[in-house]
């Protein structure tokens, strides 16, 4: 194959297994959020880049390396979308959500760009499932999040565990800042070469660094600096989660990488998977809008999860359409067959119908590649007003009056109706 008919790197193409394990899992995460409240929005694939820039922040990975920024032919410069959040501010501002009433719970299921280092299982085209509510400051927002992540999880099997922490406000995490800043200033040699650019930009992200982890033991504790209104919004958070049964423990070291964070950070996982266990990550983002033009505080909570990353986790099995089919064999020129394959489908069962204009034996070793019961049509049978029924599993035949055919399979198979 030549190399530039090849598809771009990093990117995939979601052929018909996958494809149904993708929507398995879209009305999986679409049907939990509604029965918490959440509409769905879908945000265009690419924004003004200022969107992104501002929204999310210029010390970020995303912002620095990650992001596909094109200018148009109107000299306009575009971002396609590399996370969900910002998007929904802009459309949260842009559509004055401020004056619906409060709080909007928002559900999103949408592609995401990042050009991102190529590695198993990281893709520069991924789909990111989430959620936002937006117009609460009280914690039990924060809760409601973590437990629509929870459930979600929990349906496809997971036995999920939270990891919380708070990354505090515009009161105490200053203090914060300083106090990190001063410690790994004090290291500044050891550390390694990203962190010592991060220490200038976005300090707290040096507790997210995978090689300075010995660092990262010494280093001071946010919870040492957290206000007064801090702590309670943390023990509000927790006690809510501790209510529910759901498992959660604090994690000093979590910090999201992007800079609208504010308060309470979390991550869900299955600790099942060992060292990629993080599915869905989130937090709150109390300044986000103001980054995206809104004009009062508009408080806001969320999370945003990899879809292809929770698939791979799950059995193969998951999402696979397992609906027997119905195979109508053509006998003669095959119009009863085409006709009948076609009230078949109109009745909400899945049938298919010779399109190779194969002899009738080689249509029945066909059926049996993907079809659990053969009609045979348009025979000496067809003509007396019957059809004679195969099923494929017990090898057994009946004869059906044509009247009663889609009924008998109905029956059977189980339509497929909405
Ligand atoms: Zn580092
Ligand atoms: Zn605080």
């Amino acid at each position: 194959m030549q190399e530039q008919y090849r598809r771009p790197r990093g990117t995939q193409d979601v052929l018909p297994e996958a494809s149904e394990r993708l929507e398995a899992l879209r009305r999986l995460t679409r049907g939990v959020t509604a029965r918490y409240g959440y509409g769905e929005i879908q945000t265009p694939v690419f924004e003004q880049t200022a969107v992104f820039v501002d929204g999310v922040g210029e010390g970020t990975d995303i912002v620095q390396h990650e992001r596909y920024t094109f200018t148009d032919a109107g000299g306009v410069s575009l971002t396609l979308r590399p996370e969900g959040t910002a998007a929904v501010a802009r459309a949260y501002v842009e559509h004055n959500m401020a004056t619906w009433p409060q709080p909007v719970r928002l559900y999103y299921w949408q592609p995401m760009f990042r050009r991102e280092r190529p590695q198993a299982g990281r893709f520069r085209q991924h789909t990111q499932y989430g959620i936002e509510l937006v117009g609460s400051e009280h914690f039990s927002a924060d809760a409601e999040v973590i437990a629509v992540g929870v459930r979600i999880l929990a349906e496809v099997g997971k036995a999920p565990q939270v990891l919380v922490n708070s990354m505090g406000d515009e009161v105490c995490r200053p203090r914060y800042r300083e106090a990190l800043v001063s410690y790994y200033t004090d290291h500044f040699e050891a550390l390694c070469e990203d962190c010592q650019a991060r220490l200038r930009i976005n300090p707290l992200r040096l507790l997210d660094c995978k090689r300075d982890v010995g660092l990262k033991a010494g280093a001071p504790d946010i919870a040492d600096y957290w206000c007064e209104a801090c702590r309670a919004h943390f023990d509000g958070v927790t006690a809510l989660l501790g209510a529910m049964d759901v498992r959660w423990t604090r994690d000093s070291g979590l910090v999201r990488g992007l800079d609208y964070y504010h308060r309470t950070v979390f991550e869900i996982q299955d600790p099942a998977l060992g060292a990629q266990s993080t599915l869905i990550g989130g937090g709150r983002y109390d300044g986000l809008a103001n980054r995206v033009g809104a004009a009062g505080r508009t408080p806001g909570v969320g999370f945003g999860a990899g879809a292809e990353r929770l698939l791979l986790t799950l059995p193969p099995e998951y999402g696979q359409n397992r609906r027997p089919r119905v195979f109508v064999a053509r006998v003669g020129d095959g119009q009863d067959a085409f006709l009948c394959a076609e009230q078949i489908r109109r009745a909400g069962l899945a049938a298919d119908v010779d399109v190779m204009g194969r002899s009738l034996k080689a249509q029945m070793k066909d059926a049996a590649r993907r079809a659990a019961w053969v009609v045979i049509a348009g025979g000496r049978e067809w003509a007396e007003g019957r059809a004679p029924v195969r099923d494929l599993a017990s090898g057994s035949t009946e004869e059906v009056a044509l009247g009663d055919l889609v009924g008998y399979l109905a029956e059977r198979v189980g339509a497929d109706r909405p």
